[in-house]
């Protein structure tokens, strides 16, 4: 598959406008990531009290490669009738084995899983490519080692829950159900089940339709480490099984991370009900560049914000706000630094941006392109020439957004990038928050002063500064408003799946 690159020239990185001719300056010699070492079955069978188990629905649906879209494996599909034997197993491996395990004992089999994942990191990354369509350099980088991580933190925590709540007698909550999406397909995985394991619940785990295949590997690494049946079960399927997974009357936790259209369904539905949901929604990140920012820096940190991952991050920093005094100066930067971006094949480690996930992923992205220019905001985009075959998109920038524009409004999920301006800080932080969704932000300045203001009055779960993106098991992530409610990772993680 061809990639495609292309530089500024010192001579056009000045002028700034739109209409920029970019020439070829130099180009990297393809760096593909090999796939000899990679199994991946023709079939896979549902993950149901530590086997593998044909489903009840006997149906199959195929997984495919969106960079090329050629089909991967076929896929159980499971039902009603599977998820409650699913949660049958789990319920029984709660009320039997794991529930009567001291944590010291719970933490072993949960380290063992973290050991397990590096050693198989690299058959794992290139399957999260495969099936995702992501960068490699971002699976082997971020994803598989991340989701080692946070097995490895949460297996620390589980003798030591009465630590992380003194005086509060915590216990665990029972059987939980866990809803994932396709952006971070294990590391998403790792973010539910490590610390539902390490607080003593069991789990039955749901990823999603268009990317099952690591946590499959991931149920073939539960099963290597021994971990009692049950514990674990993992449900393949779309929306109707996540869906069954939520009406099931025998489940006592729900964690989700997804759409906010989907978070609310699951929220009706739960209403009522004993069940503790968390909920891990959309977002529409503001990354903010003051003028005494160190510019060059901020500029590869929005580039990484919302172009790497194809903007498939619900904390993707999607609409940058300059101050206005630099702004011609950002968006020069922006556009030469954009025109450097390498398009195509995610298994060469050049690339920056690979395929988007699925073909109605990069439908409602071309929508919005659409809309963005029926709006009346000018939109650019670099001359590149994109794969003929797979789904992918060009990364795009829009200036002249209105505040109330659908483009700066709403969760796009896409490599597409809104520009606006402001003067002062008050300006900013209403802008900031003038969305639905409050999950995360950035802020790029030279002042602590303004770094503290604006963490403290931006309403983000999130507020990185002078950096972009960085996650550690340590470290707490959730929303606010419409982005959802809990919070994953760090001590706070904990909380979500104990009576404390
Ligand atoms: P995205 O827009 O990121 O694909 P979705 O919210 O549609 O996000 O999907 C996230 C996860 O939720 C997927 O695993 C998907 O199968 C699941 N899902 C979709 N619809 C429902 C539903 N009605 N109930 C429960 N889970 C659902």
């Amino acid at each position: 598959m061809a990639t495609t690159k292309k530089t500024a020239t010192k001579k056009v990185a000045k002028k700034a406008a739109p209409s920029l001719k970019f020439n070829t300056a130099w180009e990297y010699a393809p760096a593909l990531e090999g796939t000899s070492h990679v199994t991946i079955a023709p079939q896979y069978e549902l993950f149901i009290d530590g086997k593998f188990v044909k489903p009840e629905s006997g149906k199959y649906f195929n997984t495919i490669n969106p960079a090329t879209e050629a089909n991967l494996s076929s896929i159980a599909e499971a039902n009603a009738a599977d998820v409650d034997k699913a949660v049958k197993a789990a319920r029984k491996a709660y009320n039997g084995a794991w529930g009567k395990m001291s944590g010291a004992e719970r933490a072993k089999y949960i380290f063992r899983i973290s050991r397990m994942i590096q050693e198989k990191a690299r058959e794992l990354c290139v399957i999260e490519t495969l099936d995702g369509g992501k960068p490699i350099r971002e699976s082997r980088d971020i994803d598989i080692p991340l989701a080692a991580n946070h097995f490895f933190y949460y297996a620390g925590w589980a003798d030591k829950l009465d630590y992380a709540f003194p005086n509060r007698k915590p216990t665990s909550l029972g059987v939980a159900g866990q809803i994932i999406p396709w952006n971070f397909p294990l590391l998403m995985a790792a973010w539910k089940i490590a610390p539902a394991l390490a607080t003593g619940n069991t789990v039955v785990l749901k990823p999603a339709e268009t990317t099952p295949l690591t946590a499959l590997k991931l149920a073939e690494i539960i099963q290597e480490c021994d971990l009692p049946p049950g514990v674990v079960n993992i449900l393949t399927g779309a929306g109707a099984t996540g869906a069954a997974l939520v009406q099931h009357n025998d489940i006592n936790k729900i964690a989700f991370t997804g759409s906010t259209e989907v978070g609310k369904l699951i929220q009706q539905a739960c209403a009522g009900s004993s069940k503790k949901l968390t909920l891990e929604l959309g977002g529409k990140a503001a990354n903010i560049i003051f003028e005494d920012a160190p510019l060059d820096q901020a500029v590869e940190g929005i580039i990484n914000g919302i172009f790497f991952n194809q903007g498939h991050v619900c904390c993707a920093g999607s609409r940058l706000f300059v101050q206005e005094s630099v702004y011609k100066t950002v968006l020069r930067k922006l556009k030469d630094r954009m025109a450097t971006l390498i398009v195509g094949n995610p298994l060469d480690k050049n690339t920056d941006i690979g395929a988007i996930n699925s073909k109605q992923q990069l439908d409602t992205i071309h929508k919005y392109i659409t809309i963005g220019k029926k709006e009346g905001a000018e939109m650019y985009q670099t001359d590149i020439n994109l794969p003929r075959k797979g789904f992918y998109c060009k990364p795009t920038l829009f200036t002249d957004v209105a505040q109330s524009s659908r483009i700066a409004q709403e969760e796009i999920f896409g490599p597409v990038l809104t520009v606006q301006t402001f003067r002062t800080e008050d300006e900013v932080i209403e802008k900031a928050n003038n969305t639905p969704y409050g999950l995360s932000a950035g802020v790029w300045t030279d002042k602590g002063s303004k770094i503290f203001n604006l963490t403290t009055k931006i309403r983000a779960g999130v507020v990185w500064a002078n950096t972009y993106n960085k996650f550690d098991p340590t470290s707490p992530f959730g929303g606010y408003k419409e982005s959802g409610y809990g919070r994953e990772g760090g001590l706070q993680g904990l909380a979500g799946y104990l009576h404390i």
